[in-house]
Formats: structure tokens, C-alpha cells, sequence
């Protein structure tokens, strides 16, 4: 019988937030595989705990993956441990997860430490309904280009940025947004110089030439405004009403459901349909 595959996060910079669950379940798997084994260290001593690890990060996963499984198949257990934050969220732990799909080996899940949902939860935006879009591609006319397919996407929006990008982005959400969409500039999540900055994008680039970003951010933009109703049509709406009736609907009946067709008051269709 196969072994098992967790996800544990780790703190995105508060230590505080490592749960107990997370401590057990990395102290019972049998070994874990780490984003960069020198940080994993330094969080397994601060909890106390000696595990064999395994590399497993975005320049050997192709051959880090398969062997994992090997072992997963085996009927070992494996944590998987990132640098910081909820694996396979914007790093190469989704490749090890589907590895896993396709080998009916099961996947459990720790939940915990995320900077997109701790952003979005702090960013005053609308949390409803968003769309993650992580980091953006680096080369400037892909990330144009995406931007340009998100004109009318009217979902909040979750971005990862690197400080020295975030001018450009900031530019580019300018462009593609206008400088009134509001945004979140969530700055260094849990840790000492936590910041979140609620400005529009206009501001936000502004303020860069004042400010220059430093540490760790996720953006949160608002989505574009829902396209105006169609323009009332009365005329339009008239005939719908003819038709209505010659279907045998009550003048009555039909201005109710033809005015809530053509957005269109019932007592106002009634009152022109008799030439009032
Ligand atoms: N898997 C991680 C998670 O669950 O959030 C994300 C990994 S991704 C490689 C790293 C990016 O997450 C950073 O570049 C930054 O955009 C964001 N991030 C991580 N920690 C953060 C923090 N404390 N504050 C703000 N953003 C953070």
C-alpha cells in the first residue's frame, strides 16, 4: 500500500503560526522534501525535530518529483515544506501534487500560513468572487499581453510581485486598468514592517518614486465595473407587449413581463401603450 503525501505550509514570516498540526504531521512522515533544505532546517530546530530531507524545488523537479513518488509508492509518507507559505500555491509543489493524482496516491492537506488569502482578506476589496493570478510573466509583452486579457475581468485580482518589478507592474496595471482601479499593496504579511497600502493604481505608482518598494508583496486589485444595463428601449419594448397580447396575455400582464424584459416600469409601459 502507498504512503502518503501532506502539504504543510510554513509560516510566511511569523513563527507564531506554525500549529501544532503541522508540527506533528511533520514529525510523523517518514521524510520531507523541502523547497531549500538550509531554510527548513532552521524551522525544524526551532521546533525540535531531526527528519531526513530531501530537495524538491522548481531547477529538479522533474527528476525530484518522479523520485519521491517512487518512494511514496513504496509506503513511505513525505511532507512537503516550502520557504514559506501553503505548497503548490505558485511553486512546483502542483507538479508533485498531480504526480500524485495520477498514481492514486493520496494527497492530505495541512491548512494554514497563504499570503494570497491572508491578503485578500485584509485588502477591503471584494473577496467574494477573485481570480489568482500569481506572478506575472517576466518578459514585458507577456505580462502586457496578460494584463490585456484581464481588461474586463470584473473578479478581484491577486498578484505576486517582486519589489523591483512592482514599478513596472504598476505601470502596466495603469495602462491596461486606468490609474482609478483601487488596489491593496499588502507589504511583509505577519511580519515586523506589515504594511497593507488601500490607493488606487495611479497613487501606487506615484508613490513609488517617493517610496521605493522593499520586501515582499502581494497586490490586490479591484475588478473592472459590470457593463452598464442595456440602454431601456421603449419602442423595442412596445411591440413586445403587441406580441405579448397576441399571444393572449392581458395588457396587464403583458407590460409586467415586457417591462421587466427592457427594464422598463409596468405602469409606464401600461401608460404608453395607451398613448398616454
Ligand atoms: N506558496 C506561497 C504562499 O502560500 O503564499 C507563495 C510562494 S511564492 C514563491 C512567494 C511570493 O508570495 C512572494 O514573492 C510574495 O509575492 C508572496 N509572499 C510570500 N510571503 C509574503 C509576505 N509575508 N507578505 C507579502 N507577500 C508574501
Amino acid at each position: 500500500m502507498s504512503g502518503k503525501l501532506y502539504l504543510v505550509p510554513t509560516p510566511i514570516g511569523n513563527l507564531g503560526d506554525i500549529s501544532r498540526r503541522m508540527a506533528d504531521t511533520m514529525a510523523g512522515a517518514d521524510f520531507l522534501a523541502a523547497e531549500d533544505t538550509r531554510v527548513t532546517v532552521k524551522l525544524l530546530n526551532h521546533l525540535g525535530l531531526k527528519k531526513p530531507m530531501v530537495s524538491y524545488h522548481r531547477h529538479n523537479c522533474s527528476t525530484a518529483g518522479p523520485a519521491i513518488v517512487d518512494r511514496l509508492l513504496a509506503g513511505e509518507s513525505c511532507a512537503l515544506v516550502t520557504d514559506a507559505g501553503t505548497p503548490a500555491i505558485s511553486d512546483p509543489g502542483e507538479d508533485l501534487v498531480a504526480l500524485c493524482a495520477q498514481q492514486d496516491i493520496p494527497v492530505e492537506a495541512v491548512p494554514g500560513p497563504c499570503a494570497l488569502i491572508c491578503a485578500l482578506s485584509v485588502s477591503g476589496l471584494p473577496t467574494a468572487r477573485f481570480t489568482f493570478e500569481g506572478f506575472l510573466p517576466q518578459n514585458k509583452k507577456n505580462r502586457r499581453s496578460h494584463l490585456d486579457s484581464l481588461k474586463g475581468e470584473q473578479r478581484t485580482m491577486v498578484f505576486y510581485e517582486a519589489p523591483h518589478k512592482l514599478e513596472d507592474t504598476l505601470e502596466d496595471f495603469v495602462a491596461v486598468f486606468g490609474g482609478e482601479r483601487r488596489i491593496a499593496l499588502c507589504r511583509e504579511l505577519t511580519k515586523l514592517h506589515e504594511e497593507v497600502v488601500r490607493t488606487t493604481v495611479g497613487q501606487a505608482l506615484a508613490d513609488c518614486a517617493t517610496r521605493p518598494p522593499r520586501g515582499e508583496y502581494v497586490l490586490v486589485v479591484e475588478g473592472a465595473p459590470e457593463a452598464p444595463a442595456q440602454e431601456a428601449d421603449p419602442q423595442a419594448a412596445l411591440e413586445r407587449v403587441a406580441q405579448l397580447r397576441g399571444e393572449g396575455l392581458s395588457l396587464k400582464e403583458a407590460c409586467a413581463k415586457a417591462g421587466e424584459e427592457f427594464g422598463i416600469k409596468k405602469r409606464q409601459l401600461y401608460d404608453m401603450s395607451l398613448g398616454k
